[in-house]
């Protein structure tokens, strides 16, 4: 069954892409498969338990008792064959020692093989006949569902027990998915690469399992009922994968409707209709993911273009479309967002634009419209007949604009018009109900049939990707108020039901969710669980990775977490390597630890040393705690590569205008407290006057008066001394040049978190904010200060964005590999020069 792996730290890790073998001494049992009892009887361990594998459990075999009736029937495989097929079986037992010890060696496979004396293809037990390959459940223990597998092989061993080996299937619930299966079909199982040998005793009863062809938009109901179970993917260990299955075990599937996915995408691309892909951003802050994600996928000659956006901040909305004029930006909530989606879906069935299973728009209907282009504001209480002068009816003279929510703040939300009217101009537009426009309904369909040309919204299947980051604040440490037992039930959390149900409503064709760690730390896990069972529940292959910005160029740790979704058909995305070498600091819980994107101990020889704050901001001009003028020119030359690669411009060319280099006004008490602080390595205001540390705690120093500020503040204020309980040294903490920093926070306040320049006066700027996370200096931010240092502090890192945006664009291609993880090519992103473009044209 499945095995734990070794107790690994992130960065040791089996390169097969199977999980590593469990150590004897942490599992006791060694990956030995019958265990003799001292009674004689046998015991067999069928399963092992660790994190998201199948429970492990001791079976006891009713072997004495039916020894003589479970027996192979039928001749025994050829030698030759047996030995042709099942090599390792019929190794001498010293070519087994050597190979074994060499394994040993390479941290290999740890396990016994039971060598065969030979070979059957068909065996009974219990009076039912089972033949090689059929699937089968197998004894588990009392009160425990049977398991589930493949008989692959079939052999009496040297010392004449009869074996078969089990190639084991997952149930949902026994995937790192666990308890979150709801979405997932009971009766649709997984495939593993795991296989061990049992003997035949276990075997249970015979199953009728269907291997089904990948399809997106099937819920397998066809095979439903003529089947045990079925299956469409393989899952594995590494990184949480579900995955198609390889074309040599889909050769044979059962195909549950005509046109797979990927078909309809190779035609799609034969065609040379798909040139450009289609990339909408949900939750998209000021826009770092999606601006990463299309740089990346450029990288690789994948043209990727951020359509639509989404984010009900207003400020982030600006940026967003200041630095991306290709992009419509919605400035609304998610959800009102999908439910436009939705009403827009079945306007569009009302005009016969599209074939779809929503039923037409009930407040257009064609069929029964008069020709009148008036909007009647009684529309709704209009039970008694008007006379003209109770009535106010103005004429439209166009629809401009539509969205959902509740405009008019009614508490009921609903679709919105913008209307432009007859004889007014734009200051007179105002946003209309759909049901005052049961008069207009010709120019609706003309607003409707112009918007579906010119894709003002996007409809199922016209998206590529759907990337984003929704929030789960009811999930941060900080919250005292979090909903342990079901995450979902806070309000906070319930945007990840939104962005799955946005990818349920479009079906893009690749997903890139985007977390903090405590997606899947919080309540065991219990969010980052939902997400990929929601995933697979929409029959997307998924996987889950988390990956330090530091690991790509950045001198900043931060870990995130990162969930790729595909449709099956399409290539499942990897995860890039690092180009950098951070040592990753703990955060991520035990269970999801291996989930870490690393290299194999000693395996990441190419990667360059980890970047400092120096090499990041050393070139930014200096400035005062005043300082306001949001663009000013360099001063000084880059110091390093990586300033001069965040200096190029969009055209390539250095950047002349330095935008958003100021700092967060501290107000008159801080600064002064900030001017005491020494300008050295590690100070905080554990070096001001009055403070004393003994073993790591502050505490006030009875020799010395406490100093006030000219305000009768005082210098230092109670709370840095309690800050986590006095241990902190955070508070009005100086960064230094050789340092990386923790993580870029949406706050600039320097009251509990290391945020002062090294050798000013001040808290880091916007810029050298966004220097930390990988911003192009290009990039300016709008909003207020305040606001702007949020869409920063909020951002995915622009690096590792575009490293997945890279990964992404060569599943586009249909070439990613078949391991989780890549490597991205030497020099990645600076000195990296596309296939298809010459050094000069790169450098221009
Ligand atoms: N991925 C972005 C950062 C996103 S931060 C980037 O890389 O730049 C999360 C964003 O979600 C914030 O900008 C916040 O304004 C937005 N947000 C939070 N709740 C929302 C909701 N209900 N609807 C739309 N946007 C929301």
């Amino acid at each position: 069954m499945p095995r734990k792996r070794e107790a690994s730290t992130p960065r040791r890790r089996s390169k097969r892409g199977r999980p590593e073998p469990a150590e004897e001494e942490e599992e006791g049992l060694g990956g030995v498969p019958a265990v003799e009892e001292e009674d004689g009887s046998a015991s067999v361990i069928l399963a092992r338990c660790s994190g998201d594998e199948p429970p492990r459990r001791k079976v006891q075999r009713d072997a004495v008792a039916n020894e003589d009736e479970n027996v192979f029937i039928g001749e025994p495989v050829p030698e030759v064959e047996a030995r042709q097929r099942w090599p390792h079986r019929y190794q001498q037992p010293k070519e087994q020692t050597n190979e074994r010890s060499q394994r040993l060696n390479s941290q290999d496979e740890l396990e016994d093989i039971i060598l065969a004396k030979c070979h059957f293809t068909r065996l009974k037990v219990d009076d039912q006949i089972y033949c090689l390959e059929d699937d089968a459940y197998v004894k588990a223990a009392e009160n425990e569902e049977n398991y589930i597998c493949k008989i692959v092989e079939m052999f009496e061993a040297v010392d004449g027990t009869r074996y078969f080996t089990a190639q084991w299937f997952y149930r949902a619930k026994d995937t790192v998915i666990k308890t979150h299966d709801n979405f997932i079909d009971r009766r649709r199982v997984f495939l593993s690469e795991l296989k061990d040998d049992n003997p035949i005793d276990c075997l249970v009863q015979k199953l009728n399992l269907h291997c089904l062809t990948p399809n997106a938009n099937s819920d397998f109901t066809s095979v439903q009922v003529e089947c045990d179970f079925y299956y469409d993917m393989m899952y594995l260990l590494p990184y949480s994968t579900f995955i198609s299955l390889p074309p040599d075990i889909t050769a044979e599937a059962v195909s549950e409707s005509d046109s797979t996915i990927s078909c309809e995408n190779d035609t799609a691309e034969s065609k040379g209709r798909a040139l450009e892909k289609i990339l909408l951003d949900l939750y998209s802050g000021c826009g770092a993911m999606s601006t990463g994600l299309c740089l990346g996928a450029d990288n690789y000659g994948v043209k990727l273009v951020t359509k639509w956006a989404v984010d009900f901040n207003k400020h982030a909305c600006d940026s967003l479309r200041l630095n991306h004029p290709e992009t419509q930006v919605r400035n609304e909530p998610a959800d009102d967002f999908l439910c436009l989606l939705r009403e827009w879906e079945r306007l569009c069935v009302s005009c016969s634009l599209i074939k779809s299973n929503s039923l037409p728009h009930p407040c257009l209907n064609l069929a029964n419209h008069n020709n009148g282009e008036s909007y009647n504001s009684h529309e709704e209480d209009d039970e008694e007949p008007r006379s003209d002068t109770d009535d106010e009816i103005y004429d439209v003279e166009l629809i401009l604009d539509v969205c959902f929510g509740d405009l008019n703040e009614t508490g009921k939300s609903g679709l919105y018009f913008k209307i432009r009217w007859k004889g007014y101009d734009a200051a007179a537009d105002t946003w209309e109900p759909i049901e005052g426009l049961s008069d207009c309904q010709h120019k609706l369909k003309e607003f409707v049939e112009n918007g579906f040309k010119a894709k003002i919204l996007p409809l199922p299947g016209d998206i590529d990707v759907i990337c984003g980051g929704p929030p789960c604040q009811g999930i941060s440490g900080f919250n005292r108020f979090r909903k342990t037992e079901n995450p979902l039930e806070d309000p906070k959390n319930k945007q990840l039901e939104v962005f799955m149900d946005i990818v349920k409503f479009l079906k893009p064709r690749f997903v890139l969710m985007e977390n903090v760690v405590d997606i899947v730390k919080f309540s065991h896990g219990f969010l980052g669980r939902y997400a990929l069972g929601r995933l697979v529940g929409m029959n997307y292959q998924a996987r889950l990775g988390i990956m330090a910005a530091g690991a790509y160029g950045l001198p900043q740790f931060r870990m995130r977490v990162f969930m790729w979704g595909a449709l099956p058909g399409e290539k499942l995305p990897q995860y890039p390597l690092p180009t950098h070498n951070v040592v990753l600091r703990g955060s991520v819980p035990t269970e999801f630890e291996s989930n870490t994107v690393a290299y194999d101990e000693g395996h990441g020889t190419r990667v360059k040393k980890a970047l400092f704050l120096g090499d990041a901001i050393s070139d930014l001009p200096p400035v005062e705690n005043d300082e306001s003028r949001d663009e000013r020119e360099y001063v000084d030359e880059p110091k390093s590569g990586f300033q001069e690669f965040i200096r190029l411009g969009r055209d390539g060319m250095p950047g002349c205008i330095l935008y958003d280099h100021c700092p967060l006004q501290l107000n008159e008490d801080d600064y002064t407290r900030v001017c005491n602080i020494p300008k050295l390595k590690g100070a905080n205001f554990r070096d001001l006057t009055g403070v004393l540390v003994r073993d790591n705690k502050v505490e006030w120093d009875p020799k010395v008066e406490r100093v006030y500020l000219p305000s009768g503040k005082p210098l230092v204020p109670d709370y840095a001394m309690t800050f986590s309980g006095g241990t902190s040294s955070e508070p009005f903490a100086r960064l230094w040049w050789d340092e990386t920093v923790p993580t870029v926070v949406t706050r600039a306040q320097p009251h509990n978190r290391a945020i002062l320049h090294p050798e000013q006066d001040r808290v880091l700027t916007v810029r050298e904010n966004a220097r930390l996370q990988g911003f192009p200096d290009y990039y300016k931010l709008c909003g207020p200060i305040k606001e702007r240092y949020i869409q920063v502090g909020n951002a995915v890192a622009v690096p590792v964005a575009r490293a997945l945006g890279y990964s992404l664009a060569m599943a586009f291609k249909g070439q990613s590999g078949t391991q989780p993880l890549l490597r991205l090519p030497e020099g990645f992103p600076e000195a990296f020069v596309p296939a298809n473009q010459t050094l000069s044209e790169a450098s221009r």
